[in-house]
């Protein structure tokens, strides 16, 4: 399932002769191993800079030296030097108005030709909404279209551009959130536009390394693909993890467990009894959850003329109906911990529909209208419900295309090339940790900004 342009691109004779056929040379990602680092910019260079009255500067400069990188300092850099810089962080809080958009030129252009292989961009601006005057509004959502476009053109880099929304009172919030998006975690999240809110009630103290430790998290699905490369993830961060799949997937159900030393939950998320008994299993075993990620999903795809009833009723019993029957009683029965997580898998389909998908694009959108209306409601509890849109993934199923839809599937984002399911479980367990506490109610794309949806 590897990218076989991303392995001849990286042959400098292959380069040339791949650019004169006209086709992308995509960058081979530099992807993070393990779990959190304390330092995870240990030895990268990073200039950040701010707007005029910007009022998180100083404390994103505190965030990134706690994470191994003493920023370089500019609002207006020198066009000159030769130096790369691994990030380019920039807070663009207090714009206040749209004629002060000119900072993030006086910013950004110097050192657009100076962004090195697979660097980082990050912006933060006011929540839009949180501004009381239109001006101010205007000029907080002009900079998530400054962001989305610099990502498209760092892209070719297998660099990233992604914006934080931070509301005024959640500026502490802001470092789980920006270790990530600088970090070798995030390799295949772009052109992303992340709320950061103070409504989750959240602990004052954060770690940021084996930052699940002593957590129990269950995922569904969690035999193979994304809901096993997500339990690997969440265990290599310190989580006990409960794996359910079907039963009759026992054998790889259980080769996932003994890798993750975690424990198999064999049952079919349909069962009517499947809420009562993981509710039980949980509270039996381990006192509660959490952290639940709700990944098991099919997809059983017709147009919608020929797709018969069976196909339509079994995709949402299990994409959907089954996921609202197993947060109620958990949540119900406050058997999630306070301070805990759940995460939804959706998909692009369910952001952009998809010919022959009305049954699973209803399900994924249907999840992105959950995660918006529950986040609010736990969030006196400090539990965070996101939502995570993976795109083109190199999966088995991605594998199975015909190569001209593969084909047209893998370049059409601004990294010209498909994620991994590991890219997916690194967002999952980022909005796990509690340095994600100011991150409830979102909806993260995992899709190398791709242009379906966007
Ligand atoms: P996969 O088919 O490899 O794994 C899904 C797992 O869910 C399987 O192990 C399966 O046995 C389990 N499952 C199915 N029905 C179940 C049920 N009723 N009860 C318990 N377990 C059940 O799929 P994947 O590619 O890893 O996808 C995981 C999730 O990510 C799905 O929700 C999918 O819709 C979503 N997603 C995947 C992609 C992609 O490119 N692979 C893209 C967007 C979204």
């Amino acid at each position: 399932m590897s990218d076989y342009l991303v392995r001849l691109a990286q042959q400098p004779a292959m380069r040339s002769v791949i650019k004169s056929i006209g086709l992308p040379t995509p960058q081979a990602l530099a992807r993070a191993e393990g779990g959190y680092a304390e330092r995870p910019l240990e030895g990268k260079r990073a200039l950040l800079g701010g707007a005029p009255g910007a009022r998180m500067t100083d404390e994103v400069a505190s965030v990134l030296a706690a994470a191994g990188s003493d920023p370089e300092r500019a609002d207006k850099p020198e066009p000159s030097s030769d130096v790369k810089y691994d990030a380019l962080v920039f807070d663009a809080t207090g714009l206040g108005e749209a004629a002060n958009l000119s900072s993030l030129y006086d910013f950004f252009h110097p050192v657009m030709r100076r962004i090195a292989r697979c660097g980082r961009v990050v912006v933060l601006t006011d929540l839009p909404e949180g501004e009381g005057e239109t001006a101010a509004a205007v000029a907080a959502r002009a900079v998530e279209g400054f962001v989305r476009s610099v990502g498209k053109e760092i892209g070719k880099l297998g660099a990233t551009a992604n914006l934080l929304y931070v509301e005024r009172g959640a500026e502490a919030r802001a470092a789980g959130p920006l270790r990530f998006f600088l970090s070798a975690h995030s390799a295949y999240v772009d052109g992303q536009p992340v709320r950061i809110t103070s409504a989750p009630d959240m602990p004052d103290e954060i770690v940021f390394t084996q930052a699940l430790k002593d957590k129990v998290a269950l995922v569904t699905g969690g035999a193979r693909g994304i809901g096993a490369a997500t339990a690997r993830r969440l265990a290599a961060e310190g989580a006990h993890v409960v794996c359910l799949d079907i039963p009759a997937d026992r054998e790889t159900l259980d080769a996932t467990v003994a890798e993750v030393g975690g424990t198999a939950l064999p049952l079919d998320i349909t069962d009517e009894e499947a809420p009562r008994k993981i509710a039980d299993f949980l509270k039996e075993k381990f006192g509660g959850v959490d952290i639940v990620v709700h990944n098991a999903g099919v997809t059983r795809d017709k147009t919608l003329a020929n797709m018969p009833e069976h196909f339509w009723d079994m995709v949402l019993s299990i994409n959907l109906l089954s996921i609202l029957k197993i947060d109620e009683v958990l949540l119900g029965e406050k058997v999630m911990r306070d301070h805990g997580r759940i995460v939804c898998l959706s998909s692009i389909g369910g952001i952009a529909g998809n010919v022959g998908q009305t049954n699973y694009g209803a399900t994924k959108a249907g999840l992105i209208g959950y995660v918006q209306a529950q986040g609010p409601k736990q969030a006196g509890r400090g539990i965070t419900v996101n939502a995570v849109a993976p795109g083109f993934i190199e999966t088995r199923m991605t594998a199975a295309m015909p190569f001209m839809i593969r084909e047209a599937g893998r370049r059409m984002n601004s990294l010209s090339q498909g994620g991994t399911p590991a890219d997916v479980a690194e967002l999952i367990t980022f909005l796990s940790t509690p340095g994600a506490g100011g991150v409830t109610g979102n909806v993260v794309r995992v899709c190398g900004q791709s242009l379906i949806g966007a």
